[in-house]
């Protein structure tokens, strides 16, 4: 018998613990002093001049289209080949999703698949760094910015990703990002919009509270609360501070965690290189990616296909994952097939796995896992 080996597990420990203690004795528990410390110390790591914190990736996608000017009607180019809340978003302020298919080495859009999929009525894009591998944006802004559209960059994997020395999300103009536990830095759920753009930054503020004209910390602060007044339709997509607690102390883990799932990441790599059609996920040219998702490929000349692997670690009492989801196969837009389809998206989604990785995965329960990949058909003989 042997311990379970999980797909992911957070990391989060004592001081995480003692941030929430603090932020409970202090009495101010929704959002307030600690998510503009968070927001700020976060707009620092990625070197964006603002920060706006949400309740999660999806409400800042919403937030990102609506200050970028995106209305009912505009065409958003997105890749098919990304968790649903993407194409979602394009929904939530009427706008229409245009799927680009994906370099089939990356996982990520490029100059060229955008370009395939412009249409005279294309306002924006969004460019995810898939599973935490760096978009190539400068490619994909060189195809947008001269047609004036706007690039959105969901960096829901990203943080602690590099994209030619700098961080991911440092170079766009806009950029959501995620805290989910699924991803490495979490706050349980919880999100943040980063721009370069000050009345982006000033507007998202302001509808993620309402489209109140006076923030409830302005308020708590004078003693002679200022009337608010309500300028257009708002949300409500505020962080709490003991979210925001716990994402202080994740940001100051984030060096340490990724440099351990890239150590994880370069024994899996090494154990793949000689597996016959076996692809590993790797860094592109472009940038280092933080492993977000450590995936492989499965090809024909392996002796079982993704379902058999994925079988077989579930026997050896592994946890893994089929690969990226494709949202042109869920039912709320599978009539947004493009004609031509998606051939590089289907491939990886129909192909990838995904691993275990986490900061605490030790060497010899990752050389189970590579037991399995070496010998798929081995343990059932
Ligand atoms: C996880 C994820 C999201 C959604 O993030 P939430 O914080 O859960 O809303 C959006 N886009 C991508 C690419 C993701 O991986």
């Amino acid at each position: 018998m042997s311990d379970r080996i999980n797909v992911m597990m957070p990391w989060l420990g004592r001081e995480e613990e003692e941030a929430l203690a603090e932020v409970i004795a202090s009495g101010w528990v929704a959002q307030g002093p600690r998510v503009a410390r968070f927001e700020r110390e976060f707009a620092s790591a990625v070197r964006s001049r603002y920060a706006v914190a949400t309740t999660s990736c999806t409400t800042a996608l919403h937030l990102a289209l609506i200050v970028a000017g995106i209305r009912e009607g505009d065409h958003v180019v997105i890749p098919s080949f990304s968790f649903i809340a993407t194409t979602n978003a394009v929904r939530y302020v009427g706008a229409h999703p245009v799927f680009a298919d994906v370099d089939p080495v990356t996982g990520n859009v490029t100059g060229d698949t955008v370009a395939a999929a412009l249409t005279p009525r294309t306002r924006a894009v969004i460019a995810v760094d898939q599973g935490g591998v760096p978009v190539d944006l400068d490619d994909v802004r060189a195809v947008a910015d001269p047609a004036g559209i706007v690039v959105i960059e969901d960096a829901a994997c990203g943080a602690g990703s590099t994209l030619r020395g700098c961080p991911v999300g440092a170079g766009a103009e806009i950029a959501a990002w995620s805290f989910h536990p699924r991803k490495l830095l979490t706050t349980g759920e919880g999100g943040m919009l980063t721009t370069n753009h000050q009345s982006w930054a000033v507007r998202a503020a302001h509808l993620r509270e309402h489209g109140m004209s006076v923030s409830a910390a302005e308020r708590h602060a004078s003693a002679l609360p200022p009337a608010e007044t309500y300028d257009e339709v708002g949300y409500n997509f505020r962080m709490t501070d003991l979210q925001a607690a716990v994402g202080i102390v994740q940001l100051g883990r984030l060096p340490e965690m990724v440099a351990r799932r890239r150590r994880i990441a370069a024994r899996y790599q090494a154990a793949v290189d000689g597996v016959h059609g076996l692809r590993a996920v790797t860094d592109p040219p472009h940038g280092t990616t933080n492993y977000q998702s450590f995936w492989v490929e499965v090809d024909d000349e392996y002796p079982t296909d993704r379902e058999g692997l994925l079988e077989a670690l579930a026997v050896a009492d592994i946890s893994a994952r089929r690969g990226i989801m494709a949202a042109h196969r869920q039912a709320p837009y599978r009539h947004l097939t493009p004609p031509e389809g998606l051939p590089a998206t289907e491939r990886l989604t129909d192909r990838t796995l995904i691993l275990p990785m986490f900061h605490h995965l030790s060497d010899a329960n990752q050389d189970r896992v590579i037991d399995v990949l070496r010998d798929p058909v081995g343990g059932r003989r």
